[in-house]
């Protein structure tokens, strides 16, 4: 019975071609279910259907360039899914389907697949920096949340790469640079060797013709030579194994032009050198053999001392186990020779790809990020010696990362911890950039400086000239310098006010006393800062500002009057303008604005606090006369204040929004509505506003308490 005809001779077109469907279906029966089989046919019924129509490069059908990928999957014995996402994984770039279709069709996992090889797709490696290409491998494998996303990946590149004579030369150039920079180094941390060989040739074959060209000739005529002394000394290995009672497979080796042509270029060989080296694999079945075997093939050759390399006591970082050693063979020619045991071999070519072959009795629901864990602790298991740790953190940093990569305007890639923000990014470029950060553009669009940034966006920052970092941002930031630098900003900016105010005061209480600060000159200065046990006048002004120092018995320390005076307060005032930043602030209490009546209260590492003369908390403060200094609101200000009223109103619907519009109109903004009671038929509710001064709150007043619904309206006072 031929199951895969009849079910080829079901799909549209069976007549003509099957375009390398045939010897899909040949592989996969090799080692799926039918069941599963079937899932395969129905997606290239689907794929097929969807580039209905569409032509590639080389004018074949475009459903032939989905199923060679898969092939190369199945020829690692891939799972289904894996397989038909394969199939699929151009559907929803290149044609109407989307992917809620695929999902309806095939199920979440086949969809999460497809939806991923898709985004790996939008991400473009802009930037042809050397150092580039490692953070950019970096960031592919970041936004991978299955790694058979990356197979499918890495297949459809492969089959792109065998295809691509078919492009324009200059478009050759860009995508073999790209496979030899990203793809073809990724398929070799992922230890799958079988597509970073390859990747590796076409790259090399299409980046440097001539080179390639040259070597490839070389190669051949070295291989013709080779022939015989291969054959002479793999049956010599043969019987000598089988002497021993070793099953064993022994392979004459090839070695693969672009490994040739880098050996010449970092160990600036001779091309004769590097060619005229006989490789040999031994295979065989278990770790034991494979030791039995190192010491056999030594005995028939001397082994060239220090090339001997045990990869399977310390594997490789990618998982990759074998016995390296080599031998001096019958003329001297040197004799590269590979032990290892058949599972050994499997990973060797497939890599982490091995653990995601199907396996009939395996009935795991494993999630795929369950499964690279296990693949990850298997590597670590493998890596006996002490420093596992270090060699799972290694791995796990380009399979895991806790970083993501994002893009300047220019086209750098910068990594940054997961959970940055757009001012994560600004402080990351430079200091001066996140201090003068206003806003803040993600793929050209505006956002919240707030956003956390996602893998391959690319981030601009808008800066304005003496813009000063918001304390508020220390709520979102997430890494340790934007942290560092906006608390810094903020300290440099408190200190330069606390010292300014801290002057103003002390030359305000030296007034009182008929001196000033010019009166009391350097000399004195200097004495009483000594005395003080300060090393600078600003540490001193600083104090005060801060309210740790009061200036009136300062400006007494100054002028040498030790005894305590009479305070004649309301000889000259502090004047307020609303500027003054973080060391004058205004008491949540009662909410001063300009026009009321206020005294100031010096707290000790606050600096000046507001309060209006009625507030109900002075009778408190009122114990400690020392700390209060008379102050008045400057005559133009134009900045705003927060005032609190309470209005009275009937419940009716939309009452409230009523009132708020009302607010709004007299050009107010409200920063907070709370309820503080309900009753049958009124509520009491409280708004806290933004208004300019008192008569601006008592127009504001006015407007409200004409409205039908309200009943009374106050102004609160604590
Ligand atoms: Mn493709």
């Amino acid at each position: 019975m031929d199951y895969a005809a009849t079910l080829l001779a079901k799909l549209p077109g069976a007549s003509r071609r099957n375009y390398g469907m045939r010897q899909l279906v040949e592989t996969l029966e090799s080692y799926l279910p039918p069941d599963q089989i079937r899932t395969v046919m129905r997606a290239y019924e689907f794929g097929a259907t969807a580039h209905d129509g569409q032509k590639r490069q080389s004018g074949e059908p475009y459903i032939s360039h989905p199923v060679a990928v898969a092939q190369e999957l199945a020829d690692m014995h891939l799972d289904a899914q894996a397989i038909a996402a394969a199939i699929l994984h151009d559907v929803v770039e290149d044609t109407e389907a989307s992917i809620k279709d695929i999902e309806a069709e095939f199920g979440a996992e086949v969809a999460a697949l497809v939806d991923g090889v898709s985004k790996l797709d939008q991400i473009q490696f802009r930037s042809r920096a050397e150092a580039q290409a490692e953070s950019f491998r970096k960031m592919m494998l970041a936004m991978i949340e299955d790694i058979r996303v990356i197979l499918v990946k890495l297949a459809d590149r492969l089959h792109n790469m065998q295809t691509l004579d078919a492009m324009p030369a200059k478009k050759k150039a860009r995508i073999a640079r790209e496979t030899l920079d990203i793809y073809a180094p990724i398929a070799n941390r992922l230890g799958i060797n079988r597509f970073k060989v390859e990747l590796e040739d076409l790259g090399f074959r299409h980046l440097y013709p001539l080179r390639y060209r040259v070597l490839d000739k070389a190669l051949r005529r070295s291989k013709g030579n080779q022939r015989q002394i291969v054959k002479k000394i793999s049956e010599e290995f043969e019987k000598t194994l089988a002497a021993e009672g070793i099953d064993a497979d022994v392979i004459g080796r090839e070695k693969h032009l672009f490994s040739v042509y880098r050996k010449m270029l970092e160990k600036k060989r001779l091309l004769s050198d590097v060619v005229d080296v006989y490789g040999f694999r031994i295979i065989v079945d278990d770790v034991n053999d494979c030791y039995k075997v190192l010491g056999l093939v030594h005995g028939l050759y001397k082994p060239m001392p220090g090339r001997f390399k045990d990869y399977i006591a310390i594997p490789r970082i990618n998982g990759y186990q074998s016995l390296h050693t080599t031998l001096f063979g019958p003329k001297g020619q040197p004799l590269e020779v590979q032990i290892r045991t058949r599972h050994m071999d499997r990973v060797a070519e497939s890599g982490v790809a091995s653990h995601w072959q199907y396996k009939a009795e395996e009935k795991t629901d494993a999630t795929p990020q369950r499964r690279a864990r296990d693949w990850l602790a298997n590597l670590a298991e493998l890596q006996r010696s002490g420093t596992s740790e270090e060699f799972l953190e290694s791995v796990k940093v380009d399979l895991f990362p806790d970083k993501i990569y994002v893009f300047t305007p220019k086209g750098d890639i910068k990594p940054m911890p997961k959970g940055s923000t757009t001012i994560d990014f600004a402080y990351a470029v430079h200091t001066d950039i996140g201090n003068r950060c206003v806003a803040a553009k993600i793929d050209r669009r505006l956002v919240p400086l707030r956003t956390e940034l996602q893998n391959g966006q690319t981030v601009e920052i808008i800066t304005a000239r003496g813009a000063r970092p918001n304390p508020n941002w220390l709520a979102f930031v997430r890494t340790a310098k934007a942290r560092t630098a906006i608390r810094n900003h903020m300290k440099t900016m408190r200190s330069s006010e606390s010292v300014d105010l801290g002057k103003r005061l002390l030359d305000r209480s030296l007034k009182d006393l008929d001196s000033s600060l010019r009166k009391v000159g350097k000399v004195r200065m200097k004495a009483a800062i000594d005395e003080l046990d300060l090393n600078t006048n600003e540490d001193l002004f600083e104090q005060i500002g801060l309210g740790e120092r009061l200036a009136p018995l300062t400006a007494r320390l100054l002028l040498g009057e030790n005894q305590k005076g009479e305070s004649d307060a309301d000889t000259a005032s502090l004047v307020i303008a609303g500027t003054e930043g973080m060391v004058v602030s205004y008491a949540r209490c009662c909410h001063p604005i300009p026009g009321d009546n206020v005294m100031g209260y010096l707290s000790s590492g606050r600096g000046v606090v507001i309060h209006r003369n009625k507030c109900g908390n002075l009778s408190v403060f009122r114990k400690q006369p020392e700390k209060w200094i008379a102050v008045s609101w400057e005559k133009e200000i134009d900045r705003e204040f927060s005032s609190q009223i309470h209005v009275d109103t009937q419940n009716k619907p939309g009452v409230l929004a009523e009132i708020a519009a009302t607010i709004a109109d007299s050009g107010s903004n409200i920063e907070q509505v709370s309820v503080l009671g309900r009753h049958e038929d009124c509520s009491v509710l409280s708004f806290l506003l933004q208004v300019k001064n008192r008569q601006h709150l008592a127009q504001i007043l006015r407007s409200v308490r004409k409205m039908p619904n309200v009943i009374r309206v106050v102004r609160d006072c604590a």
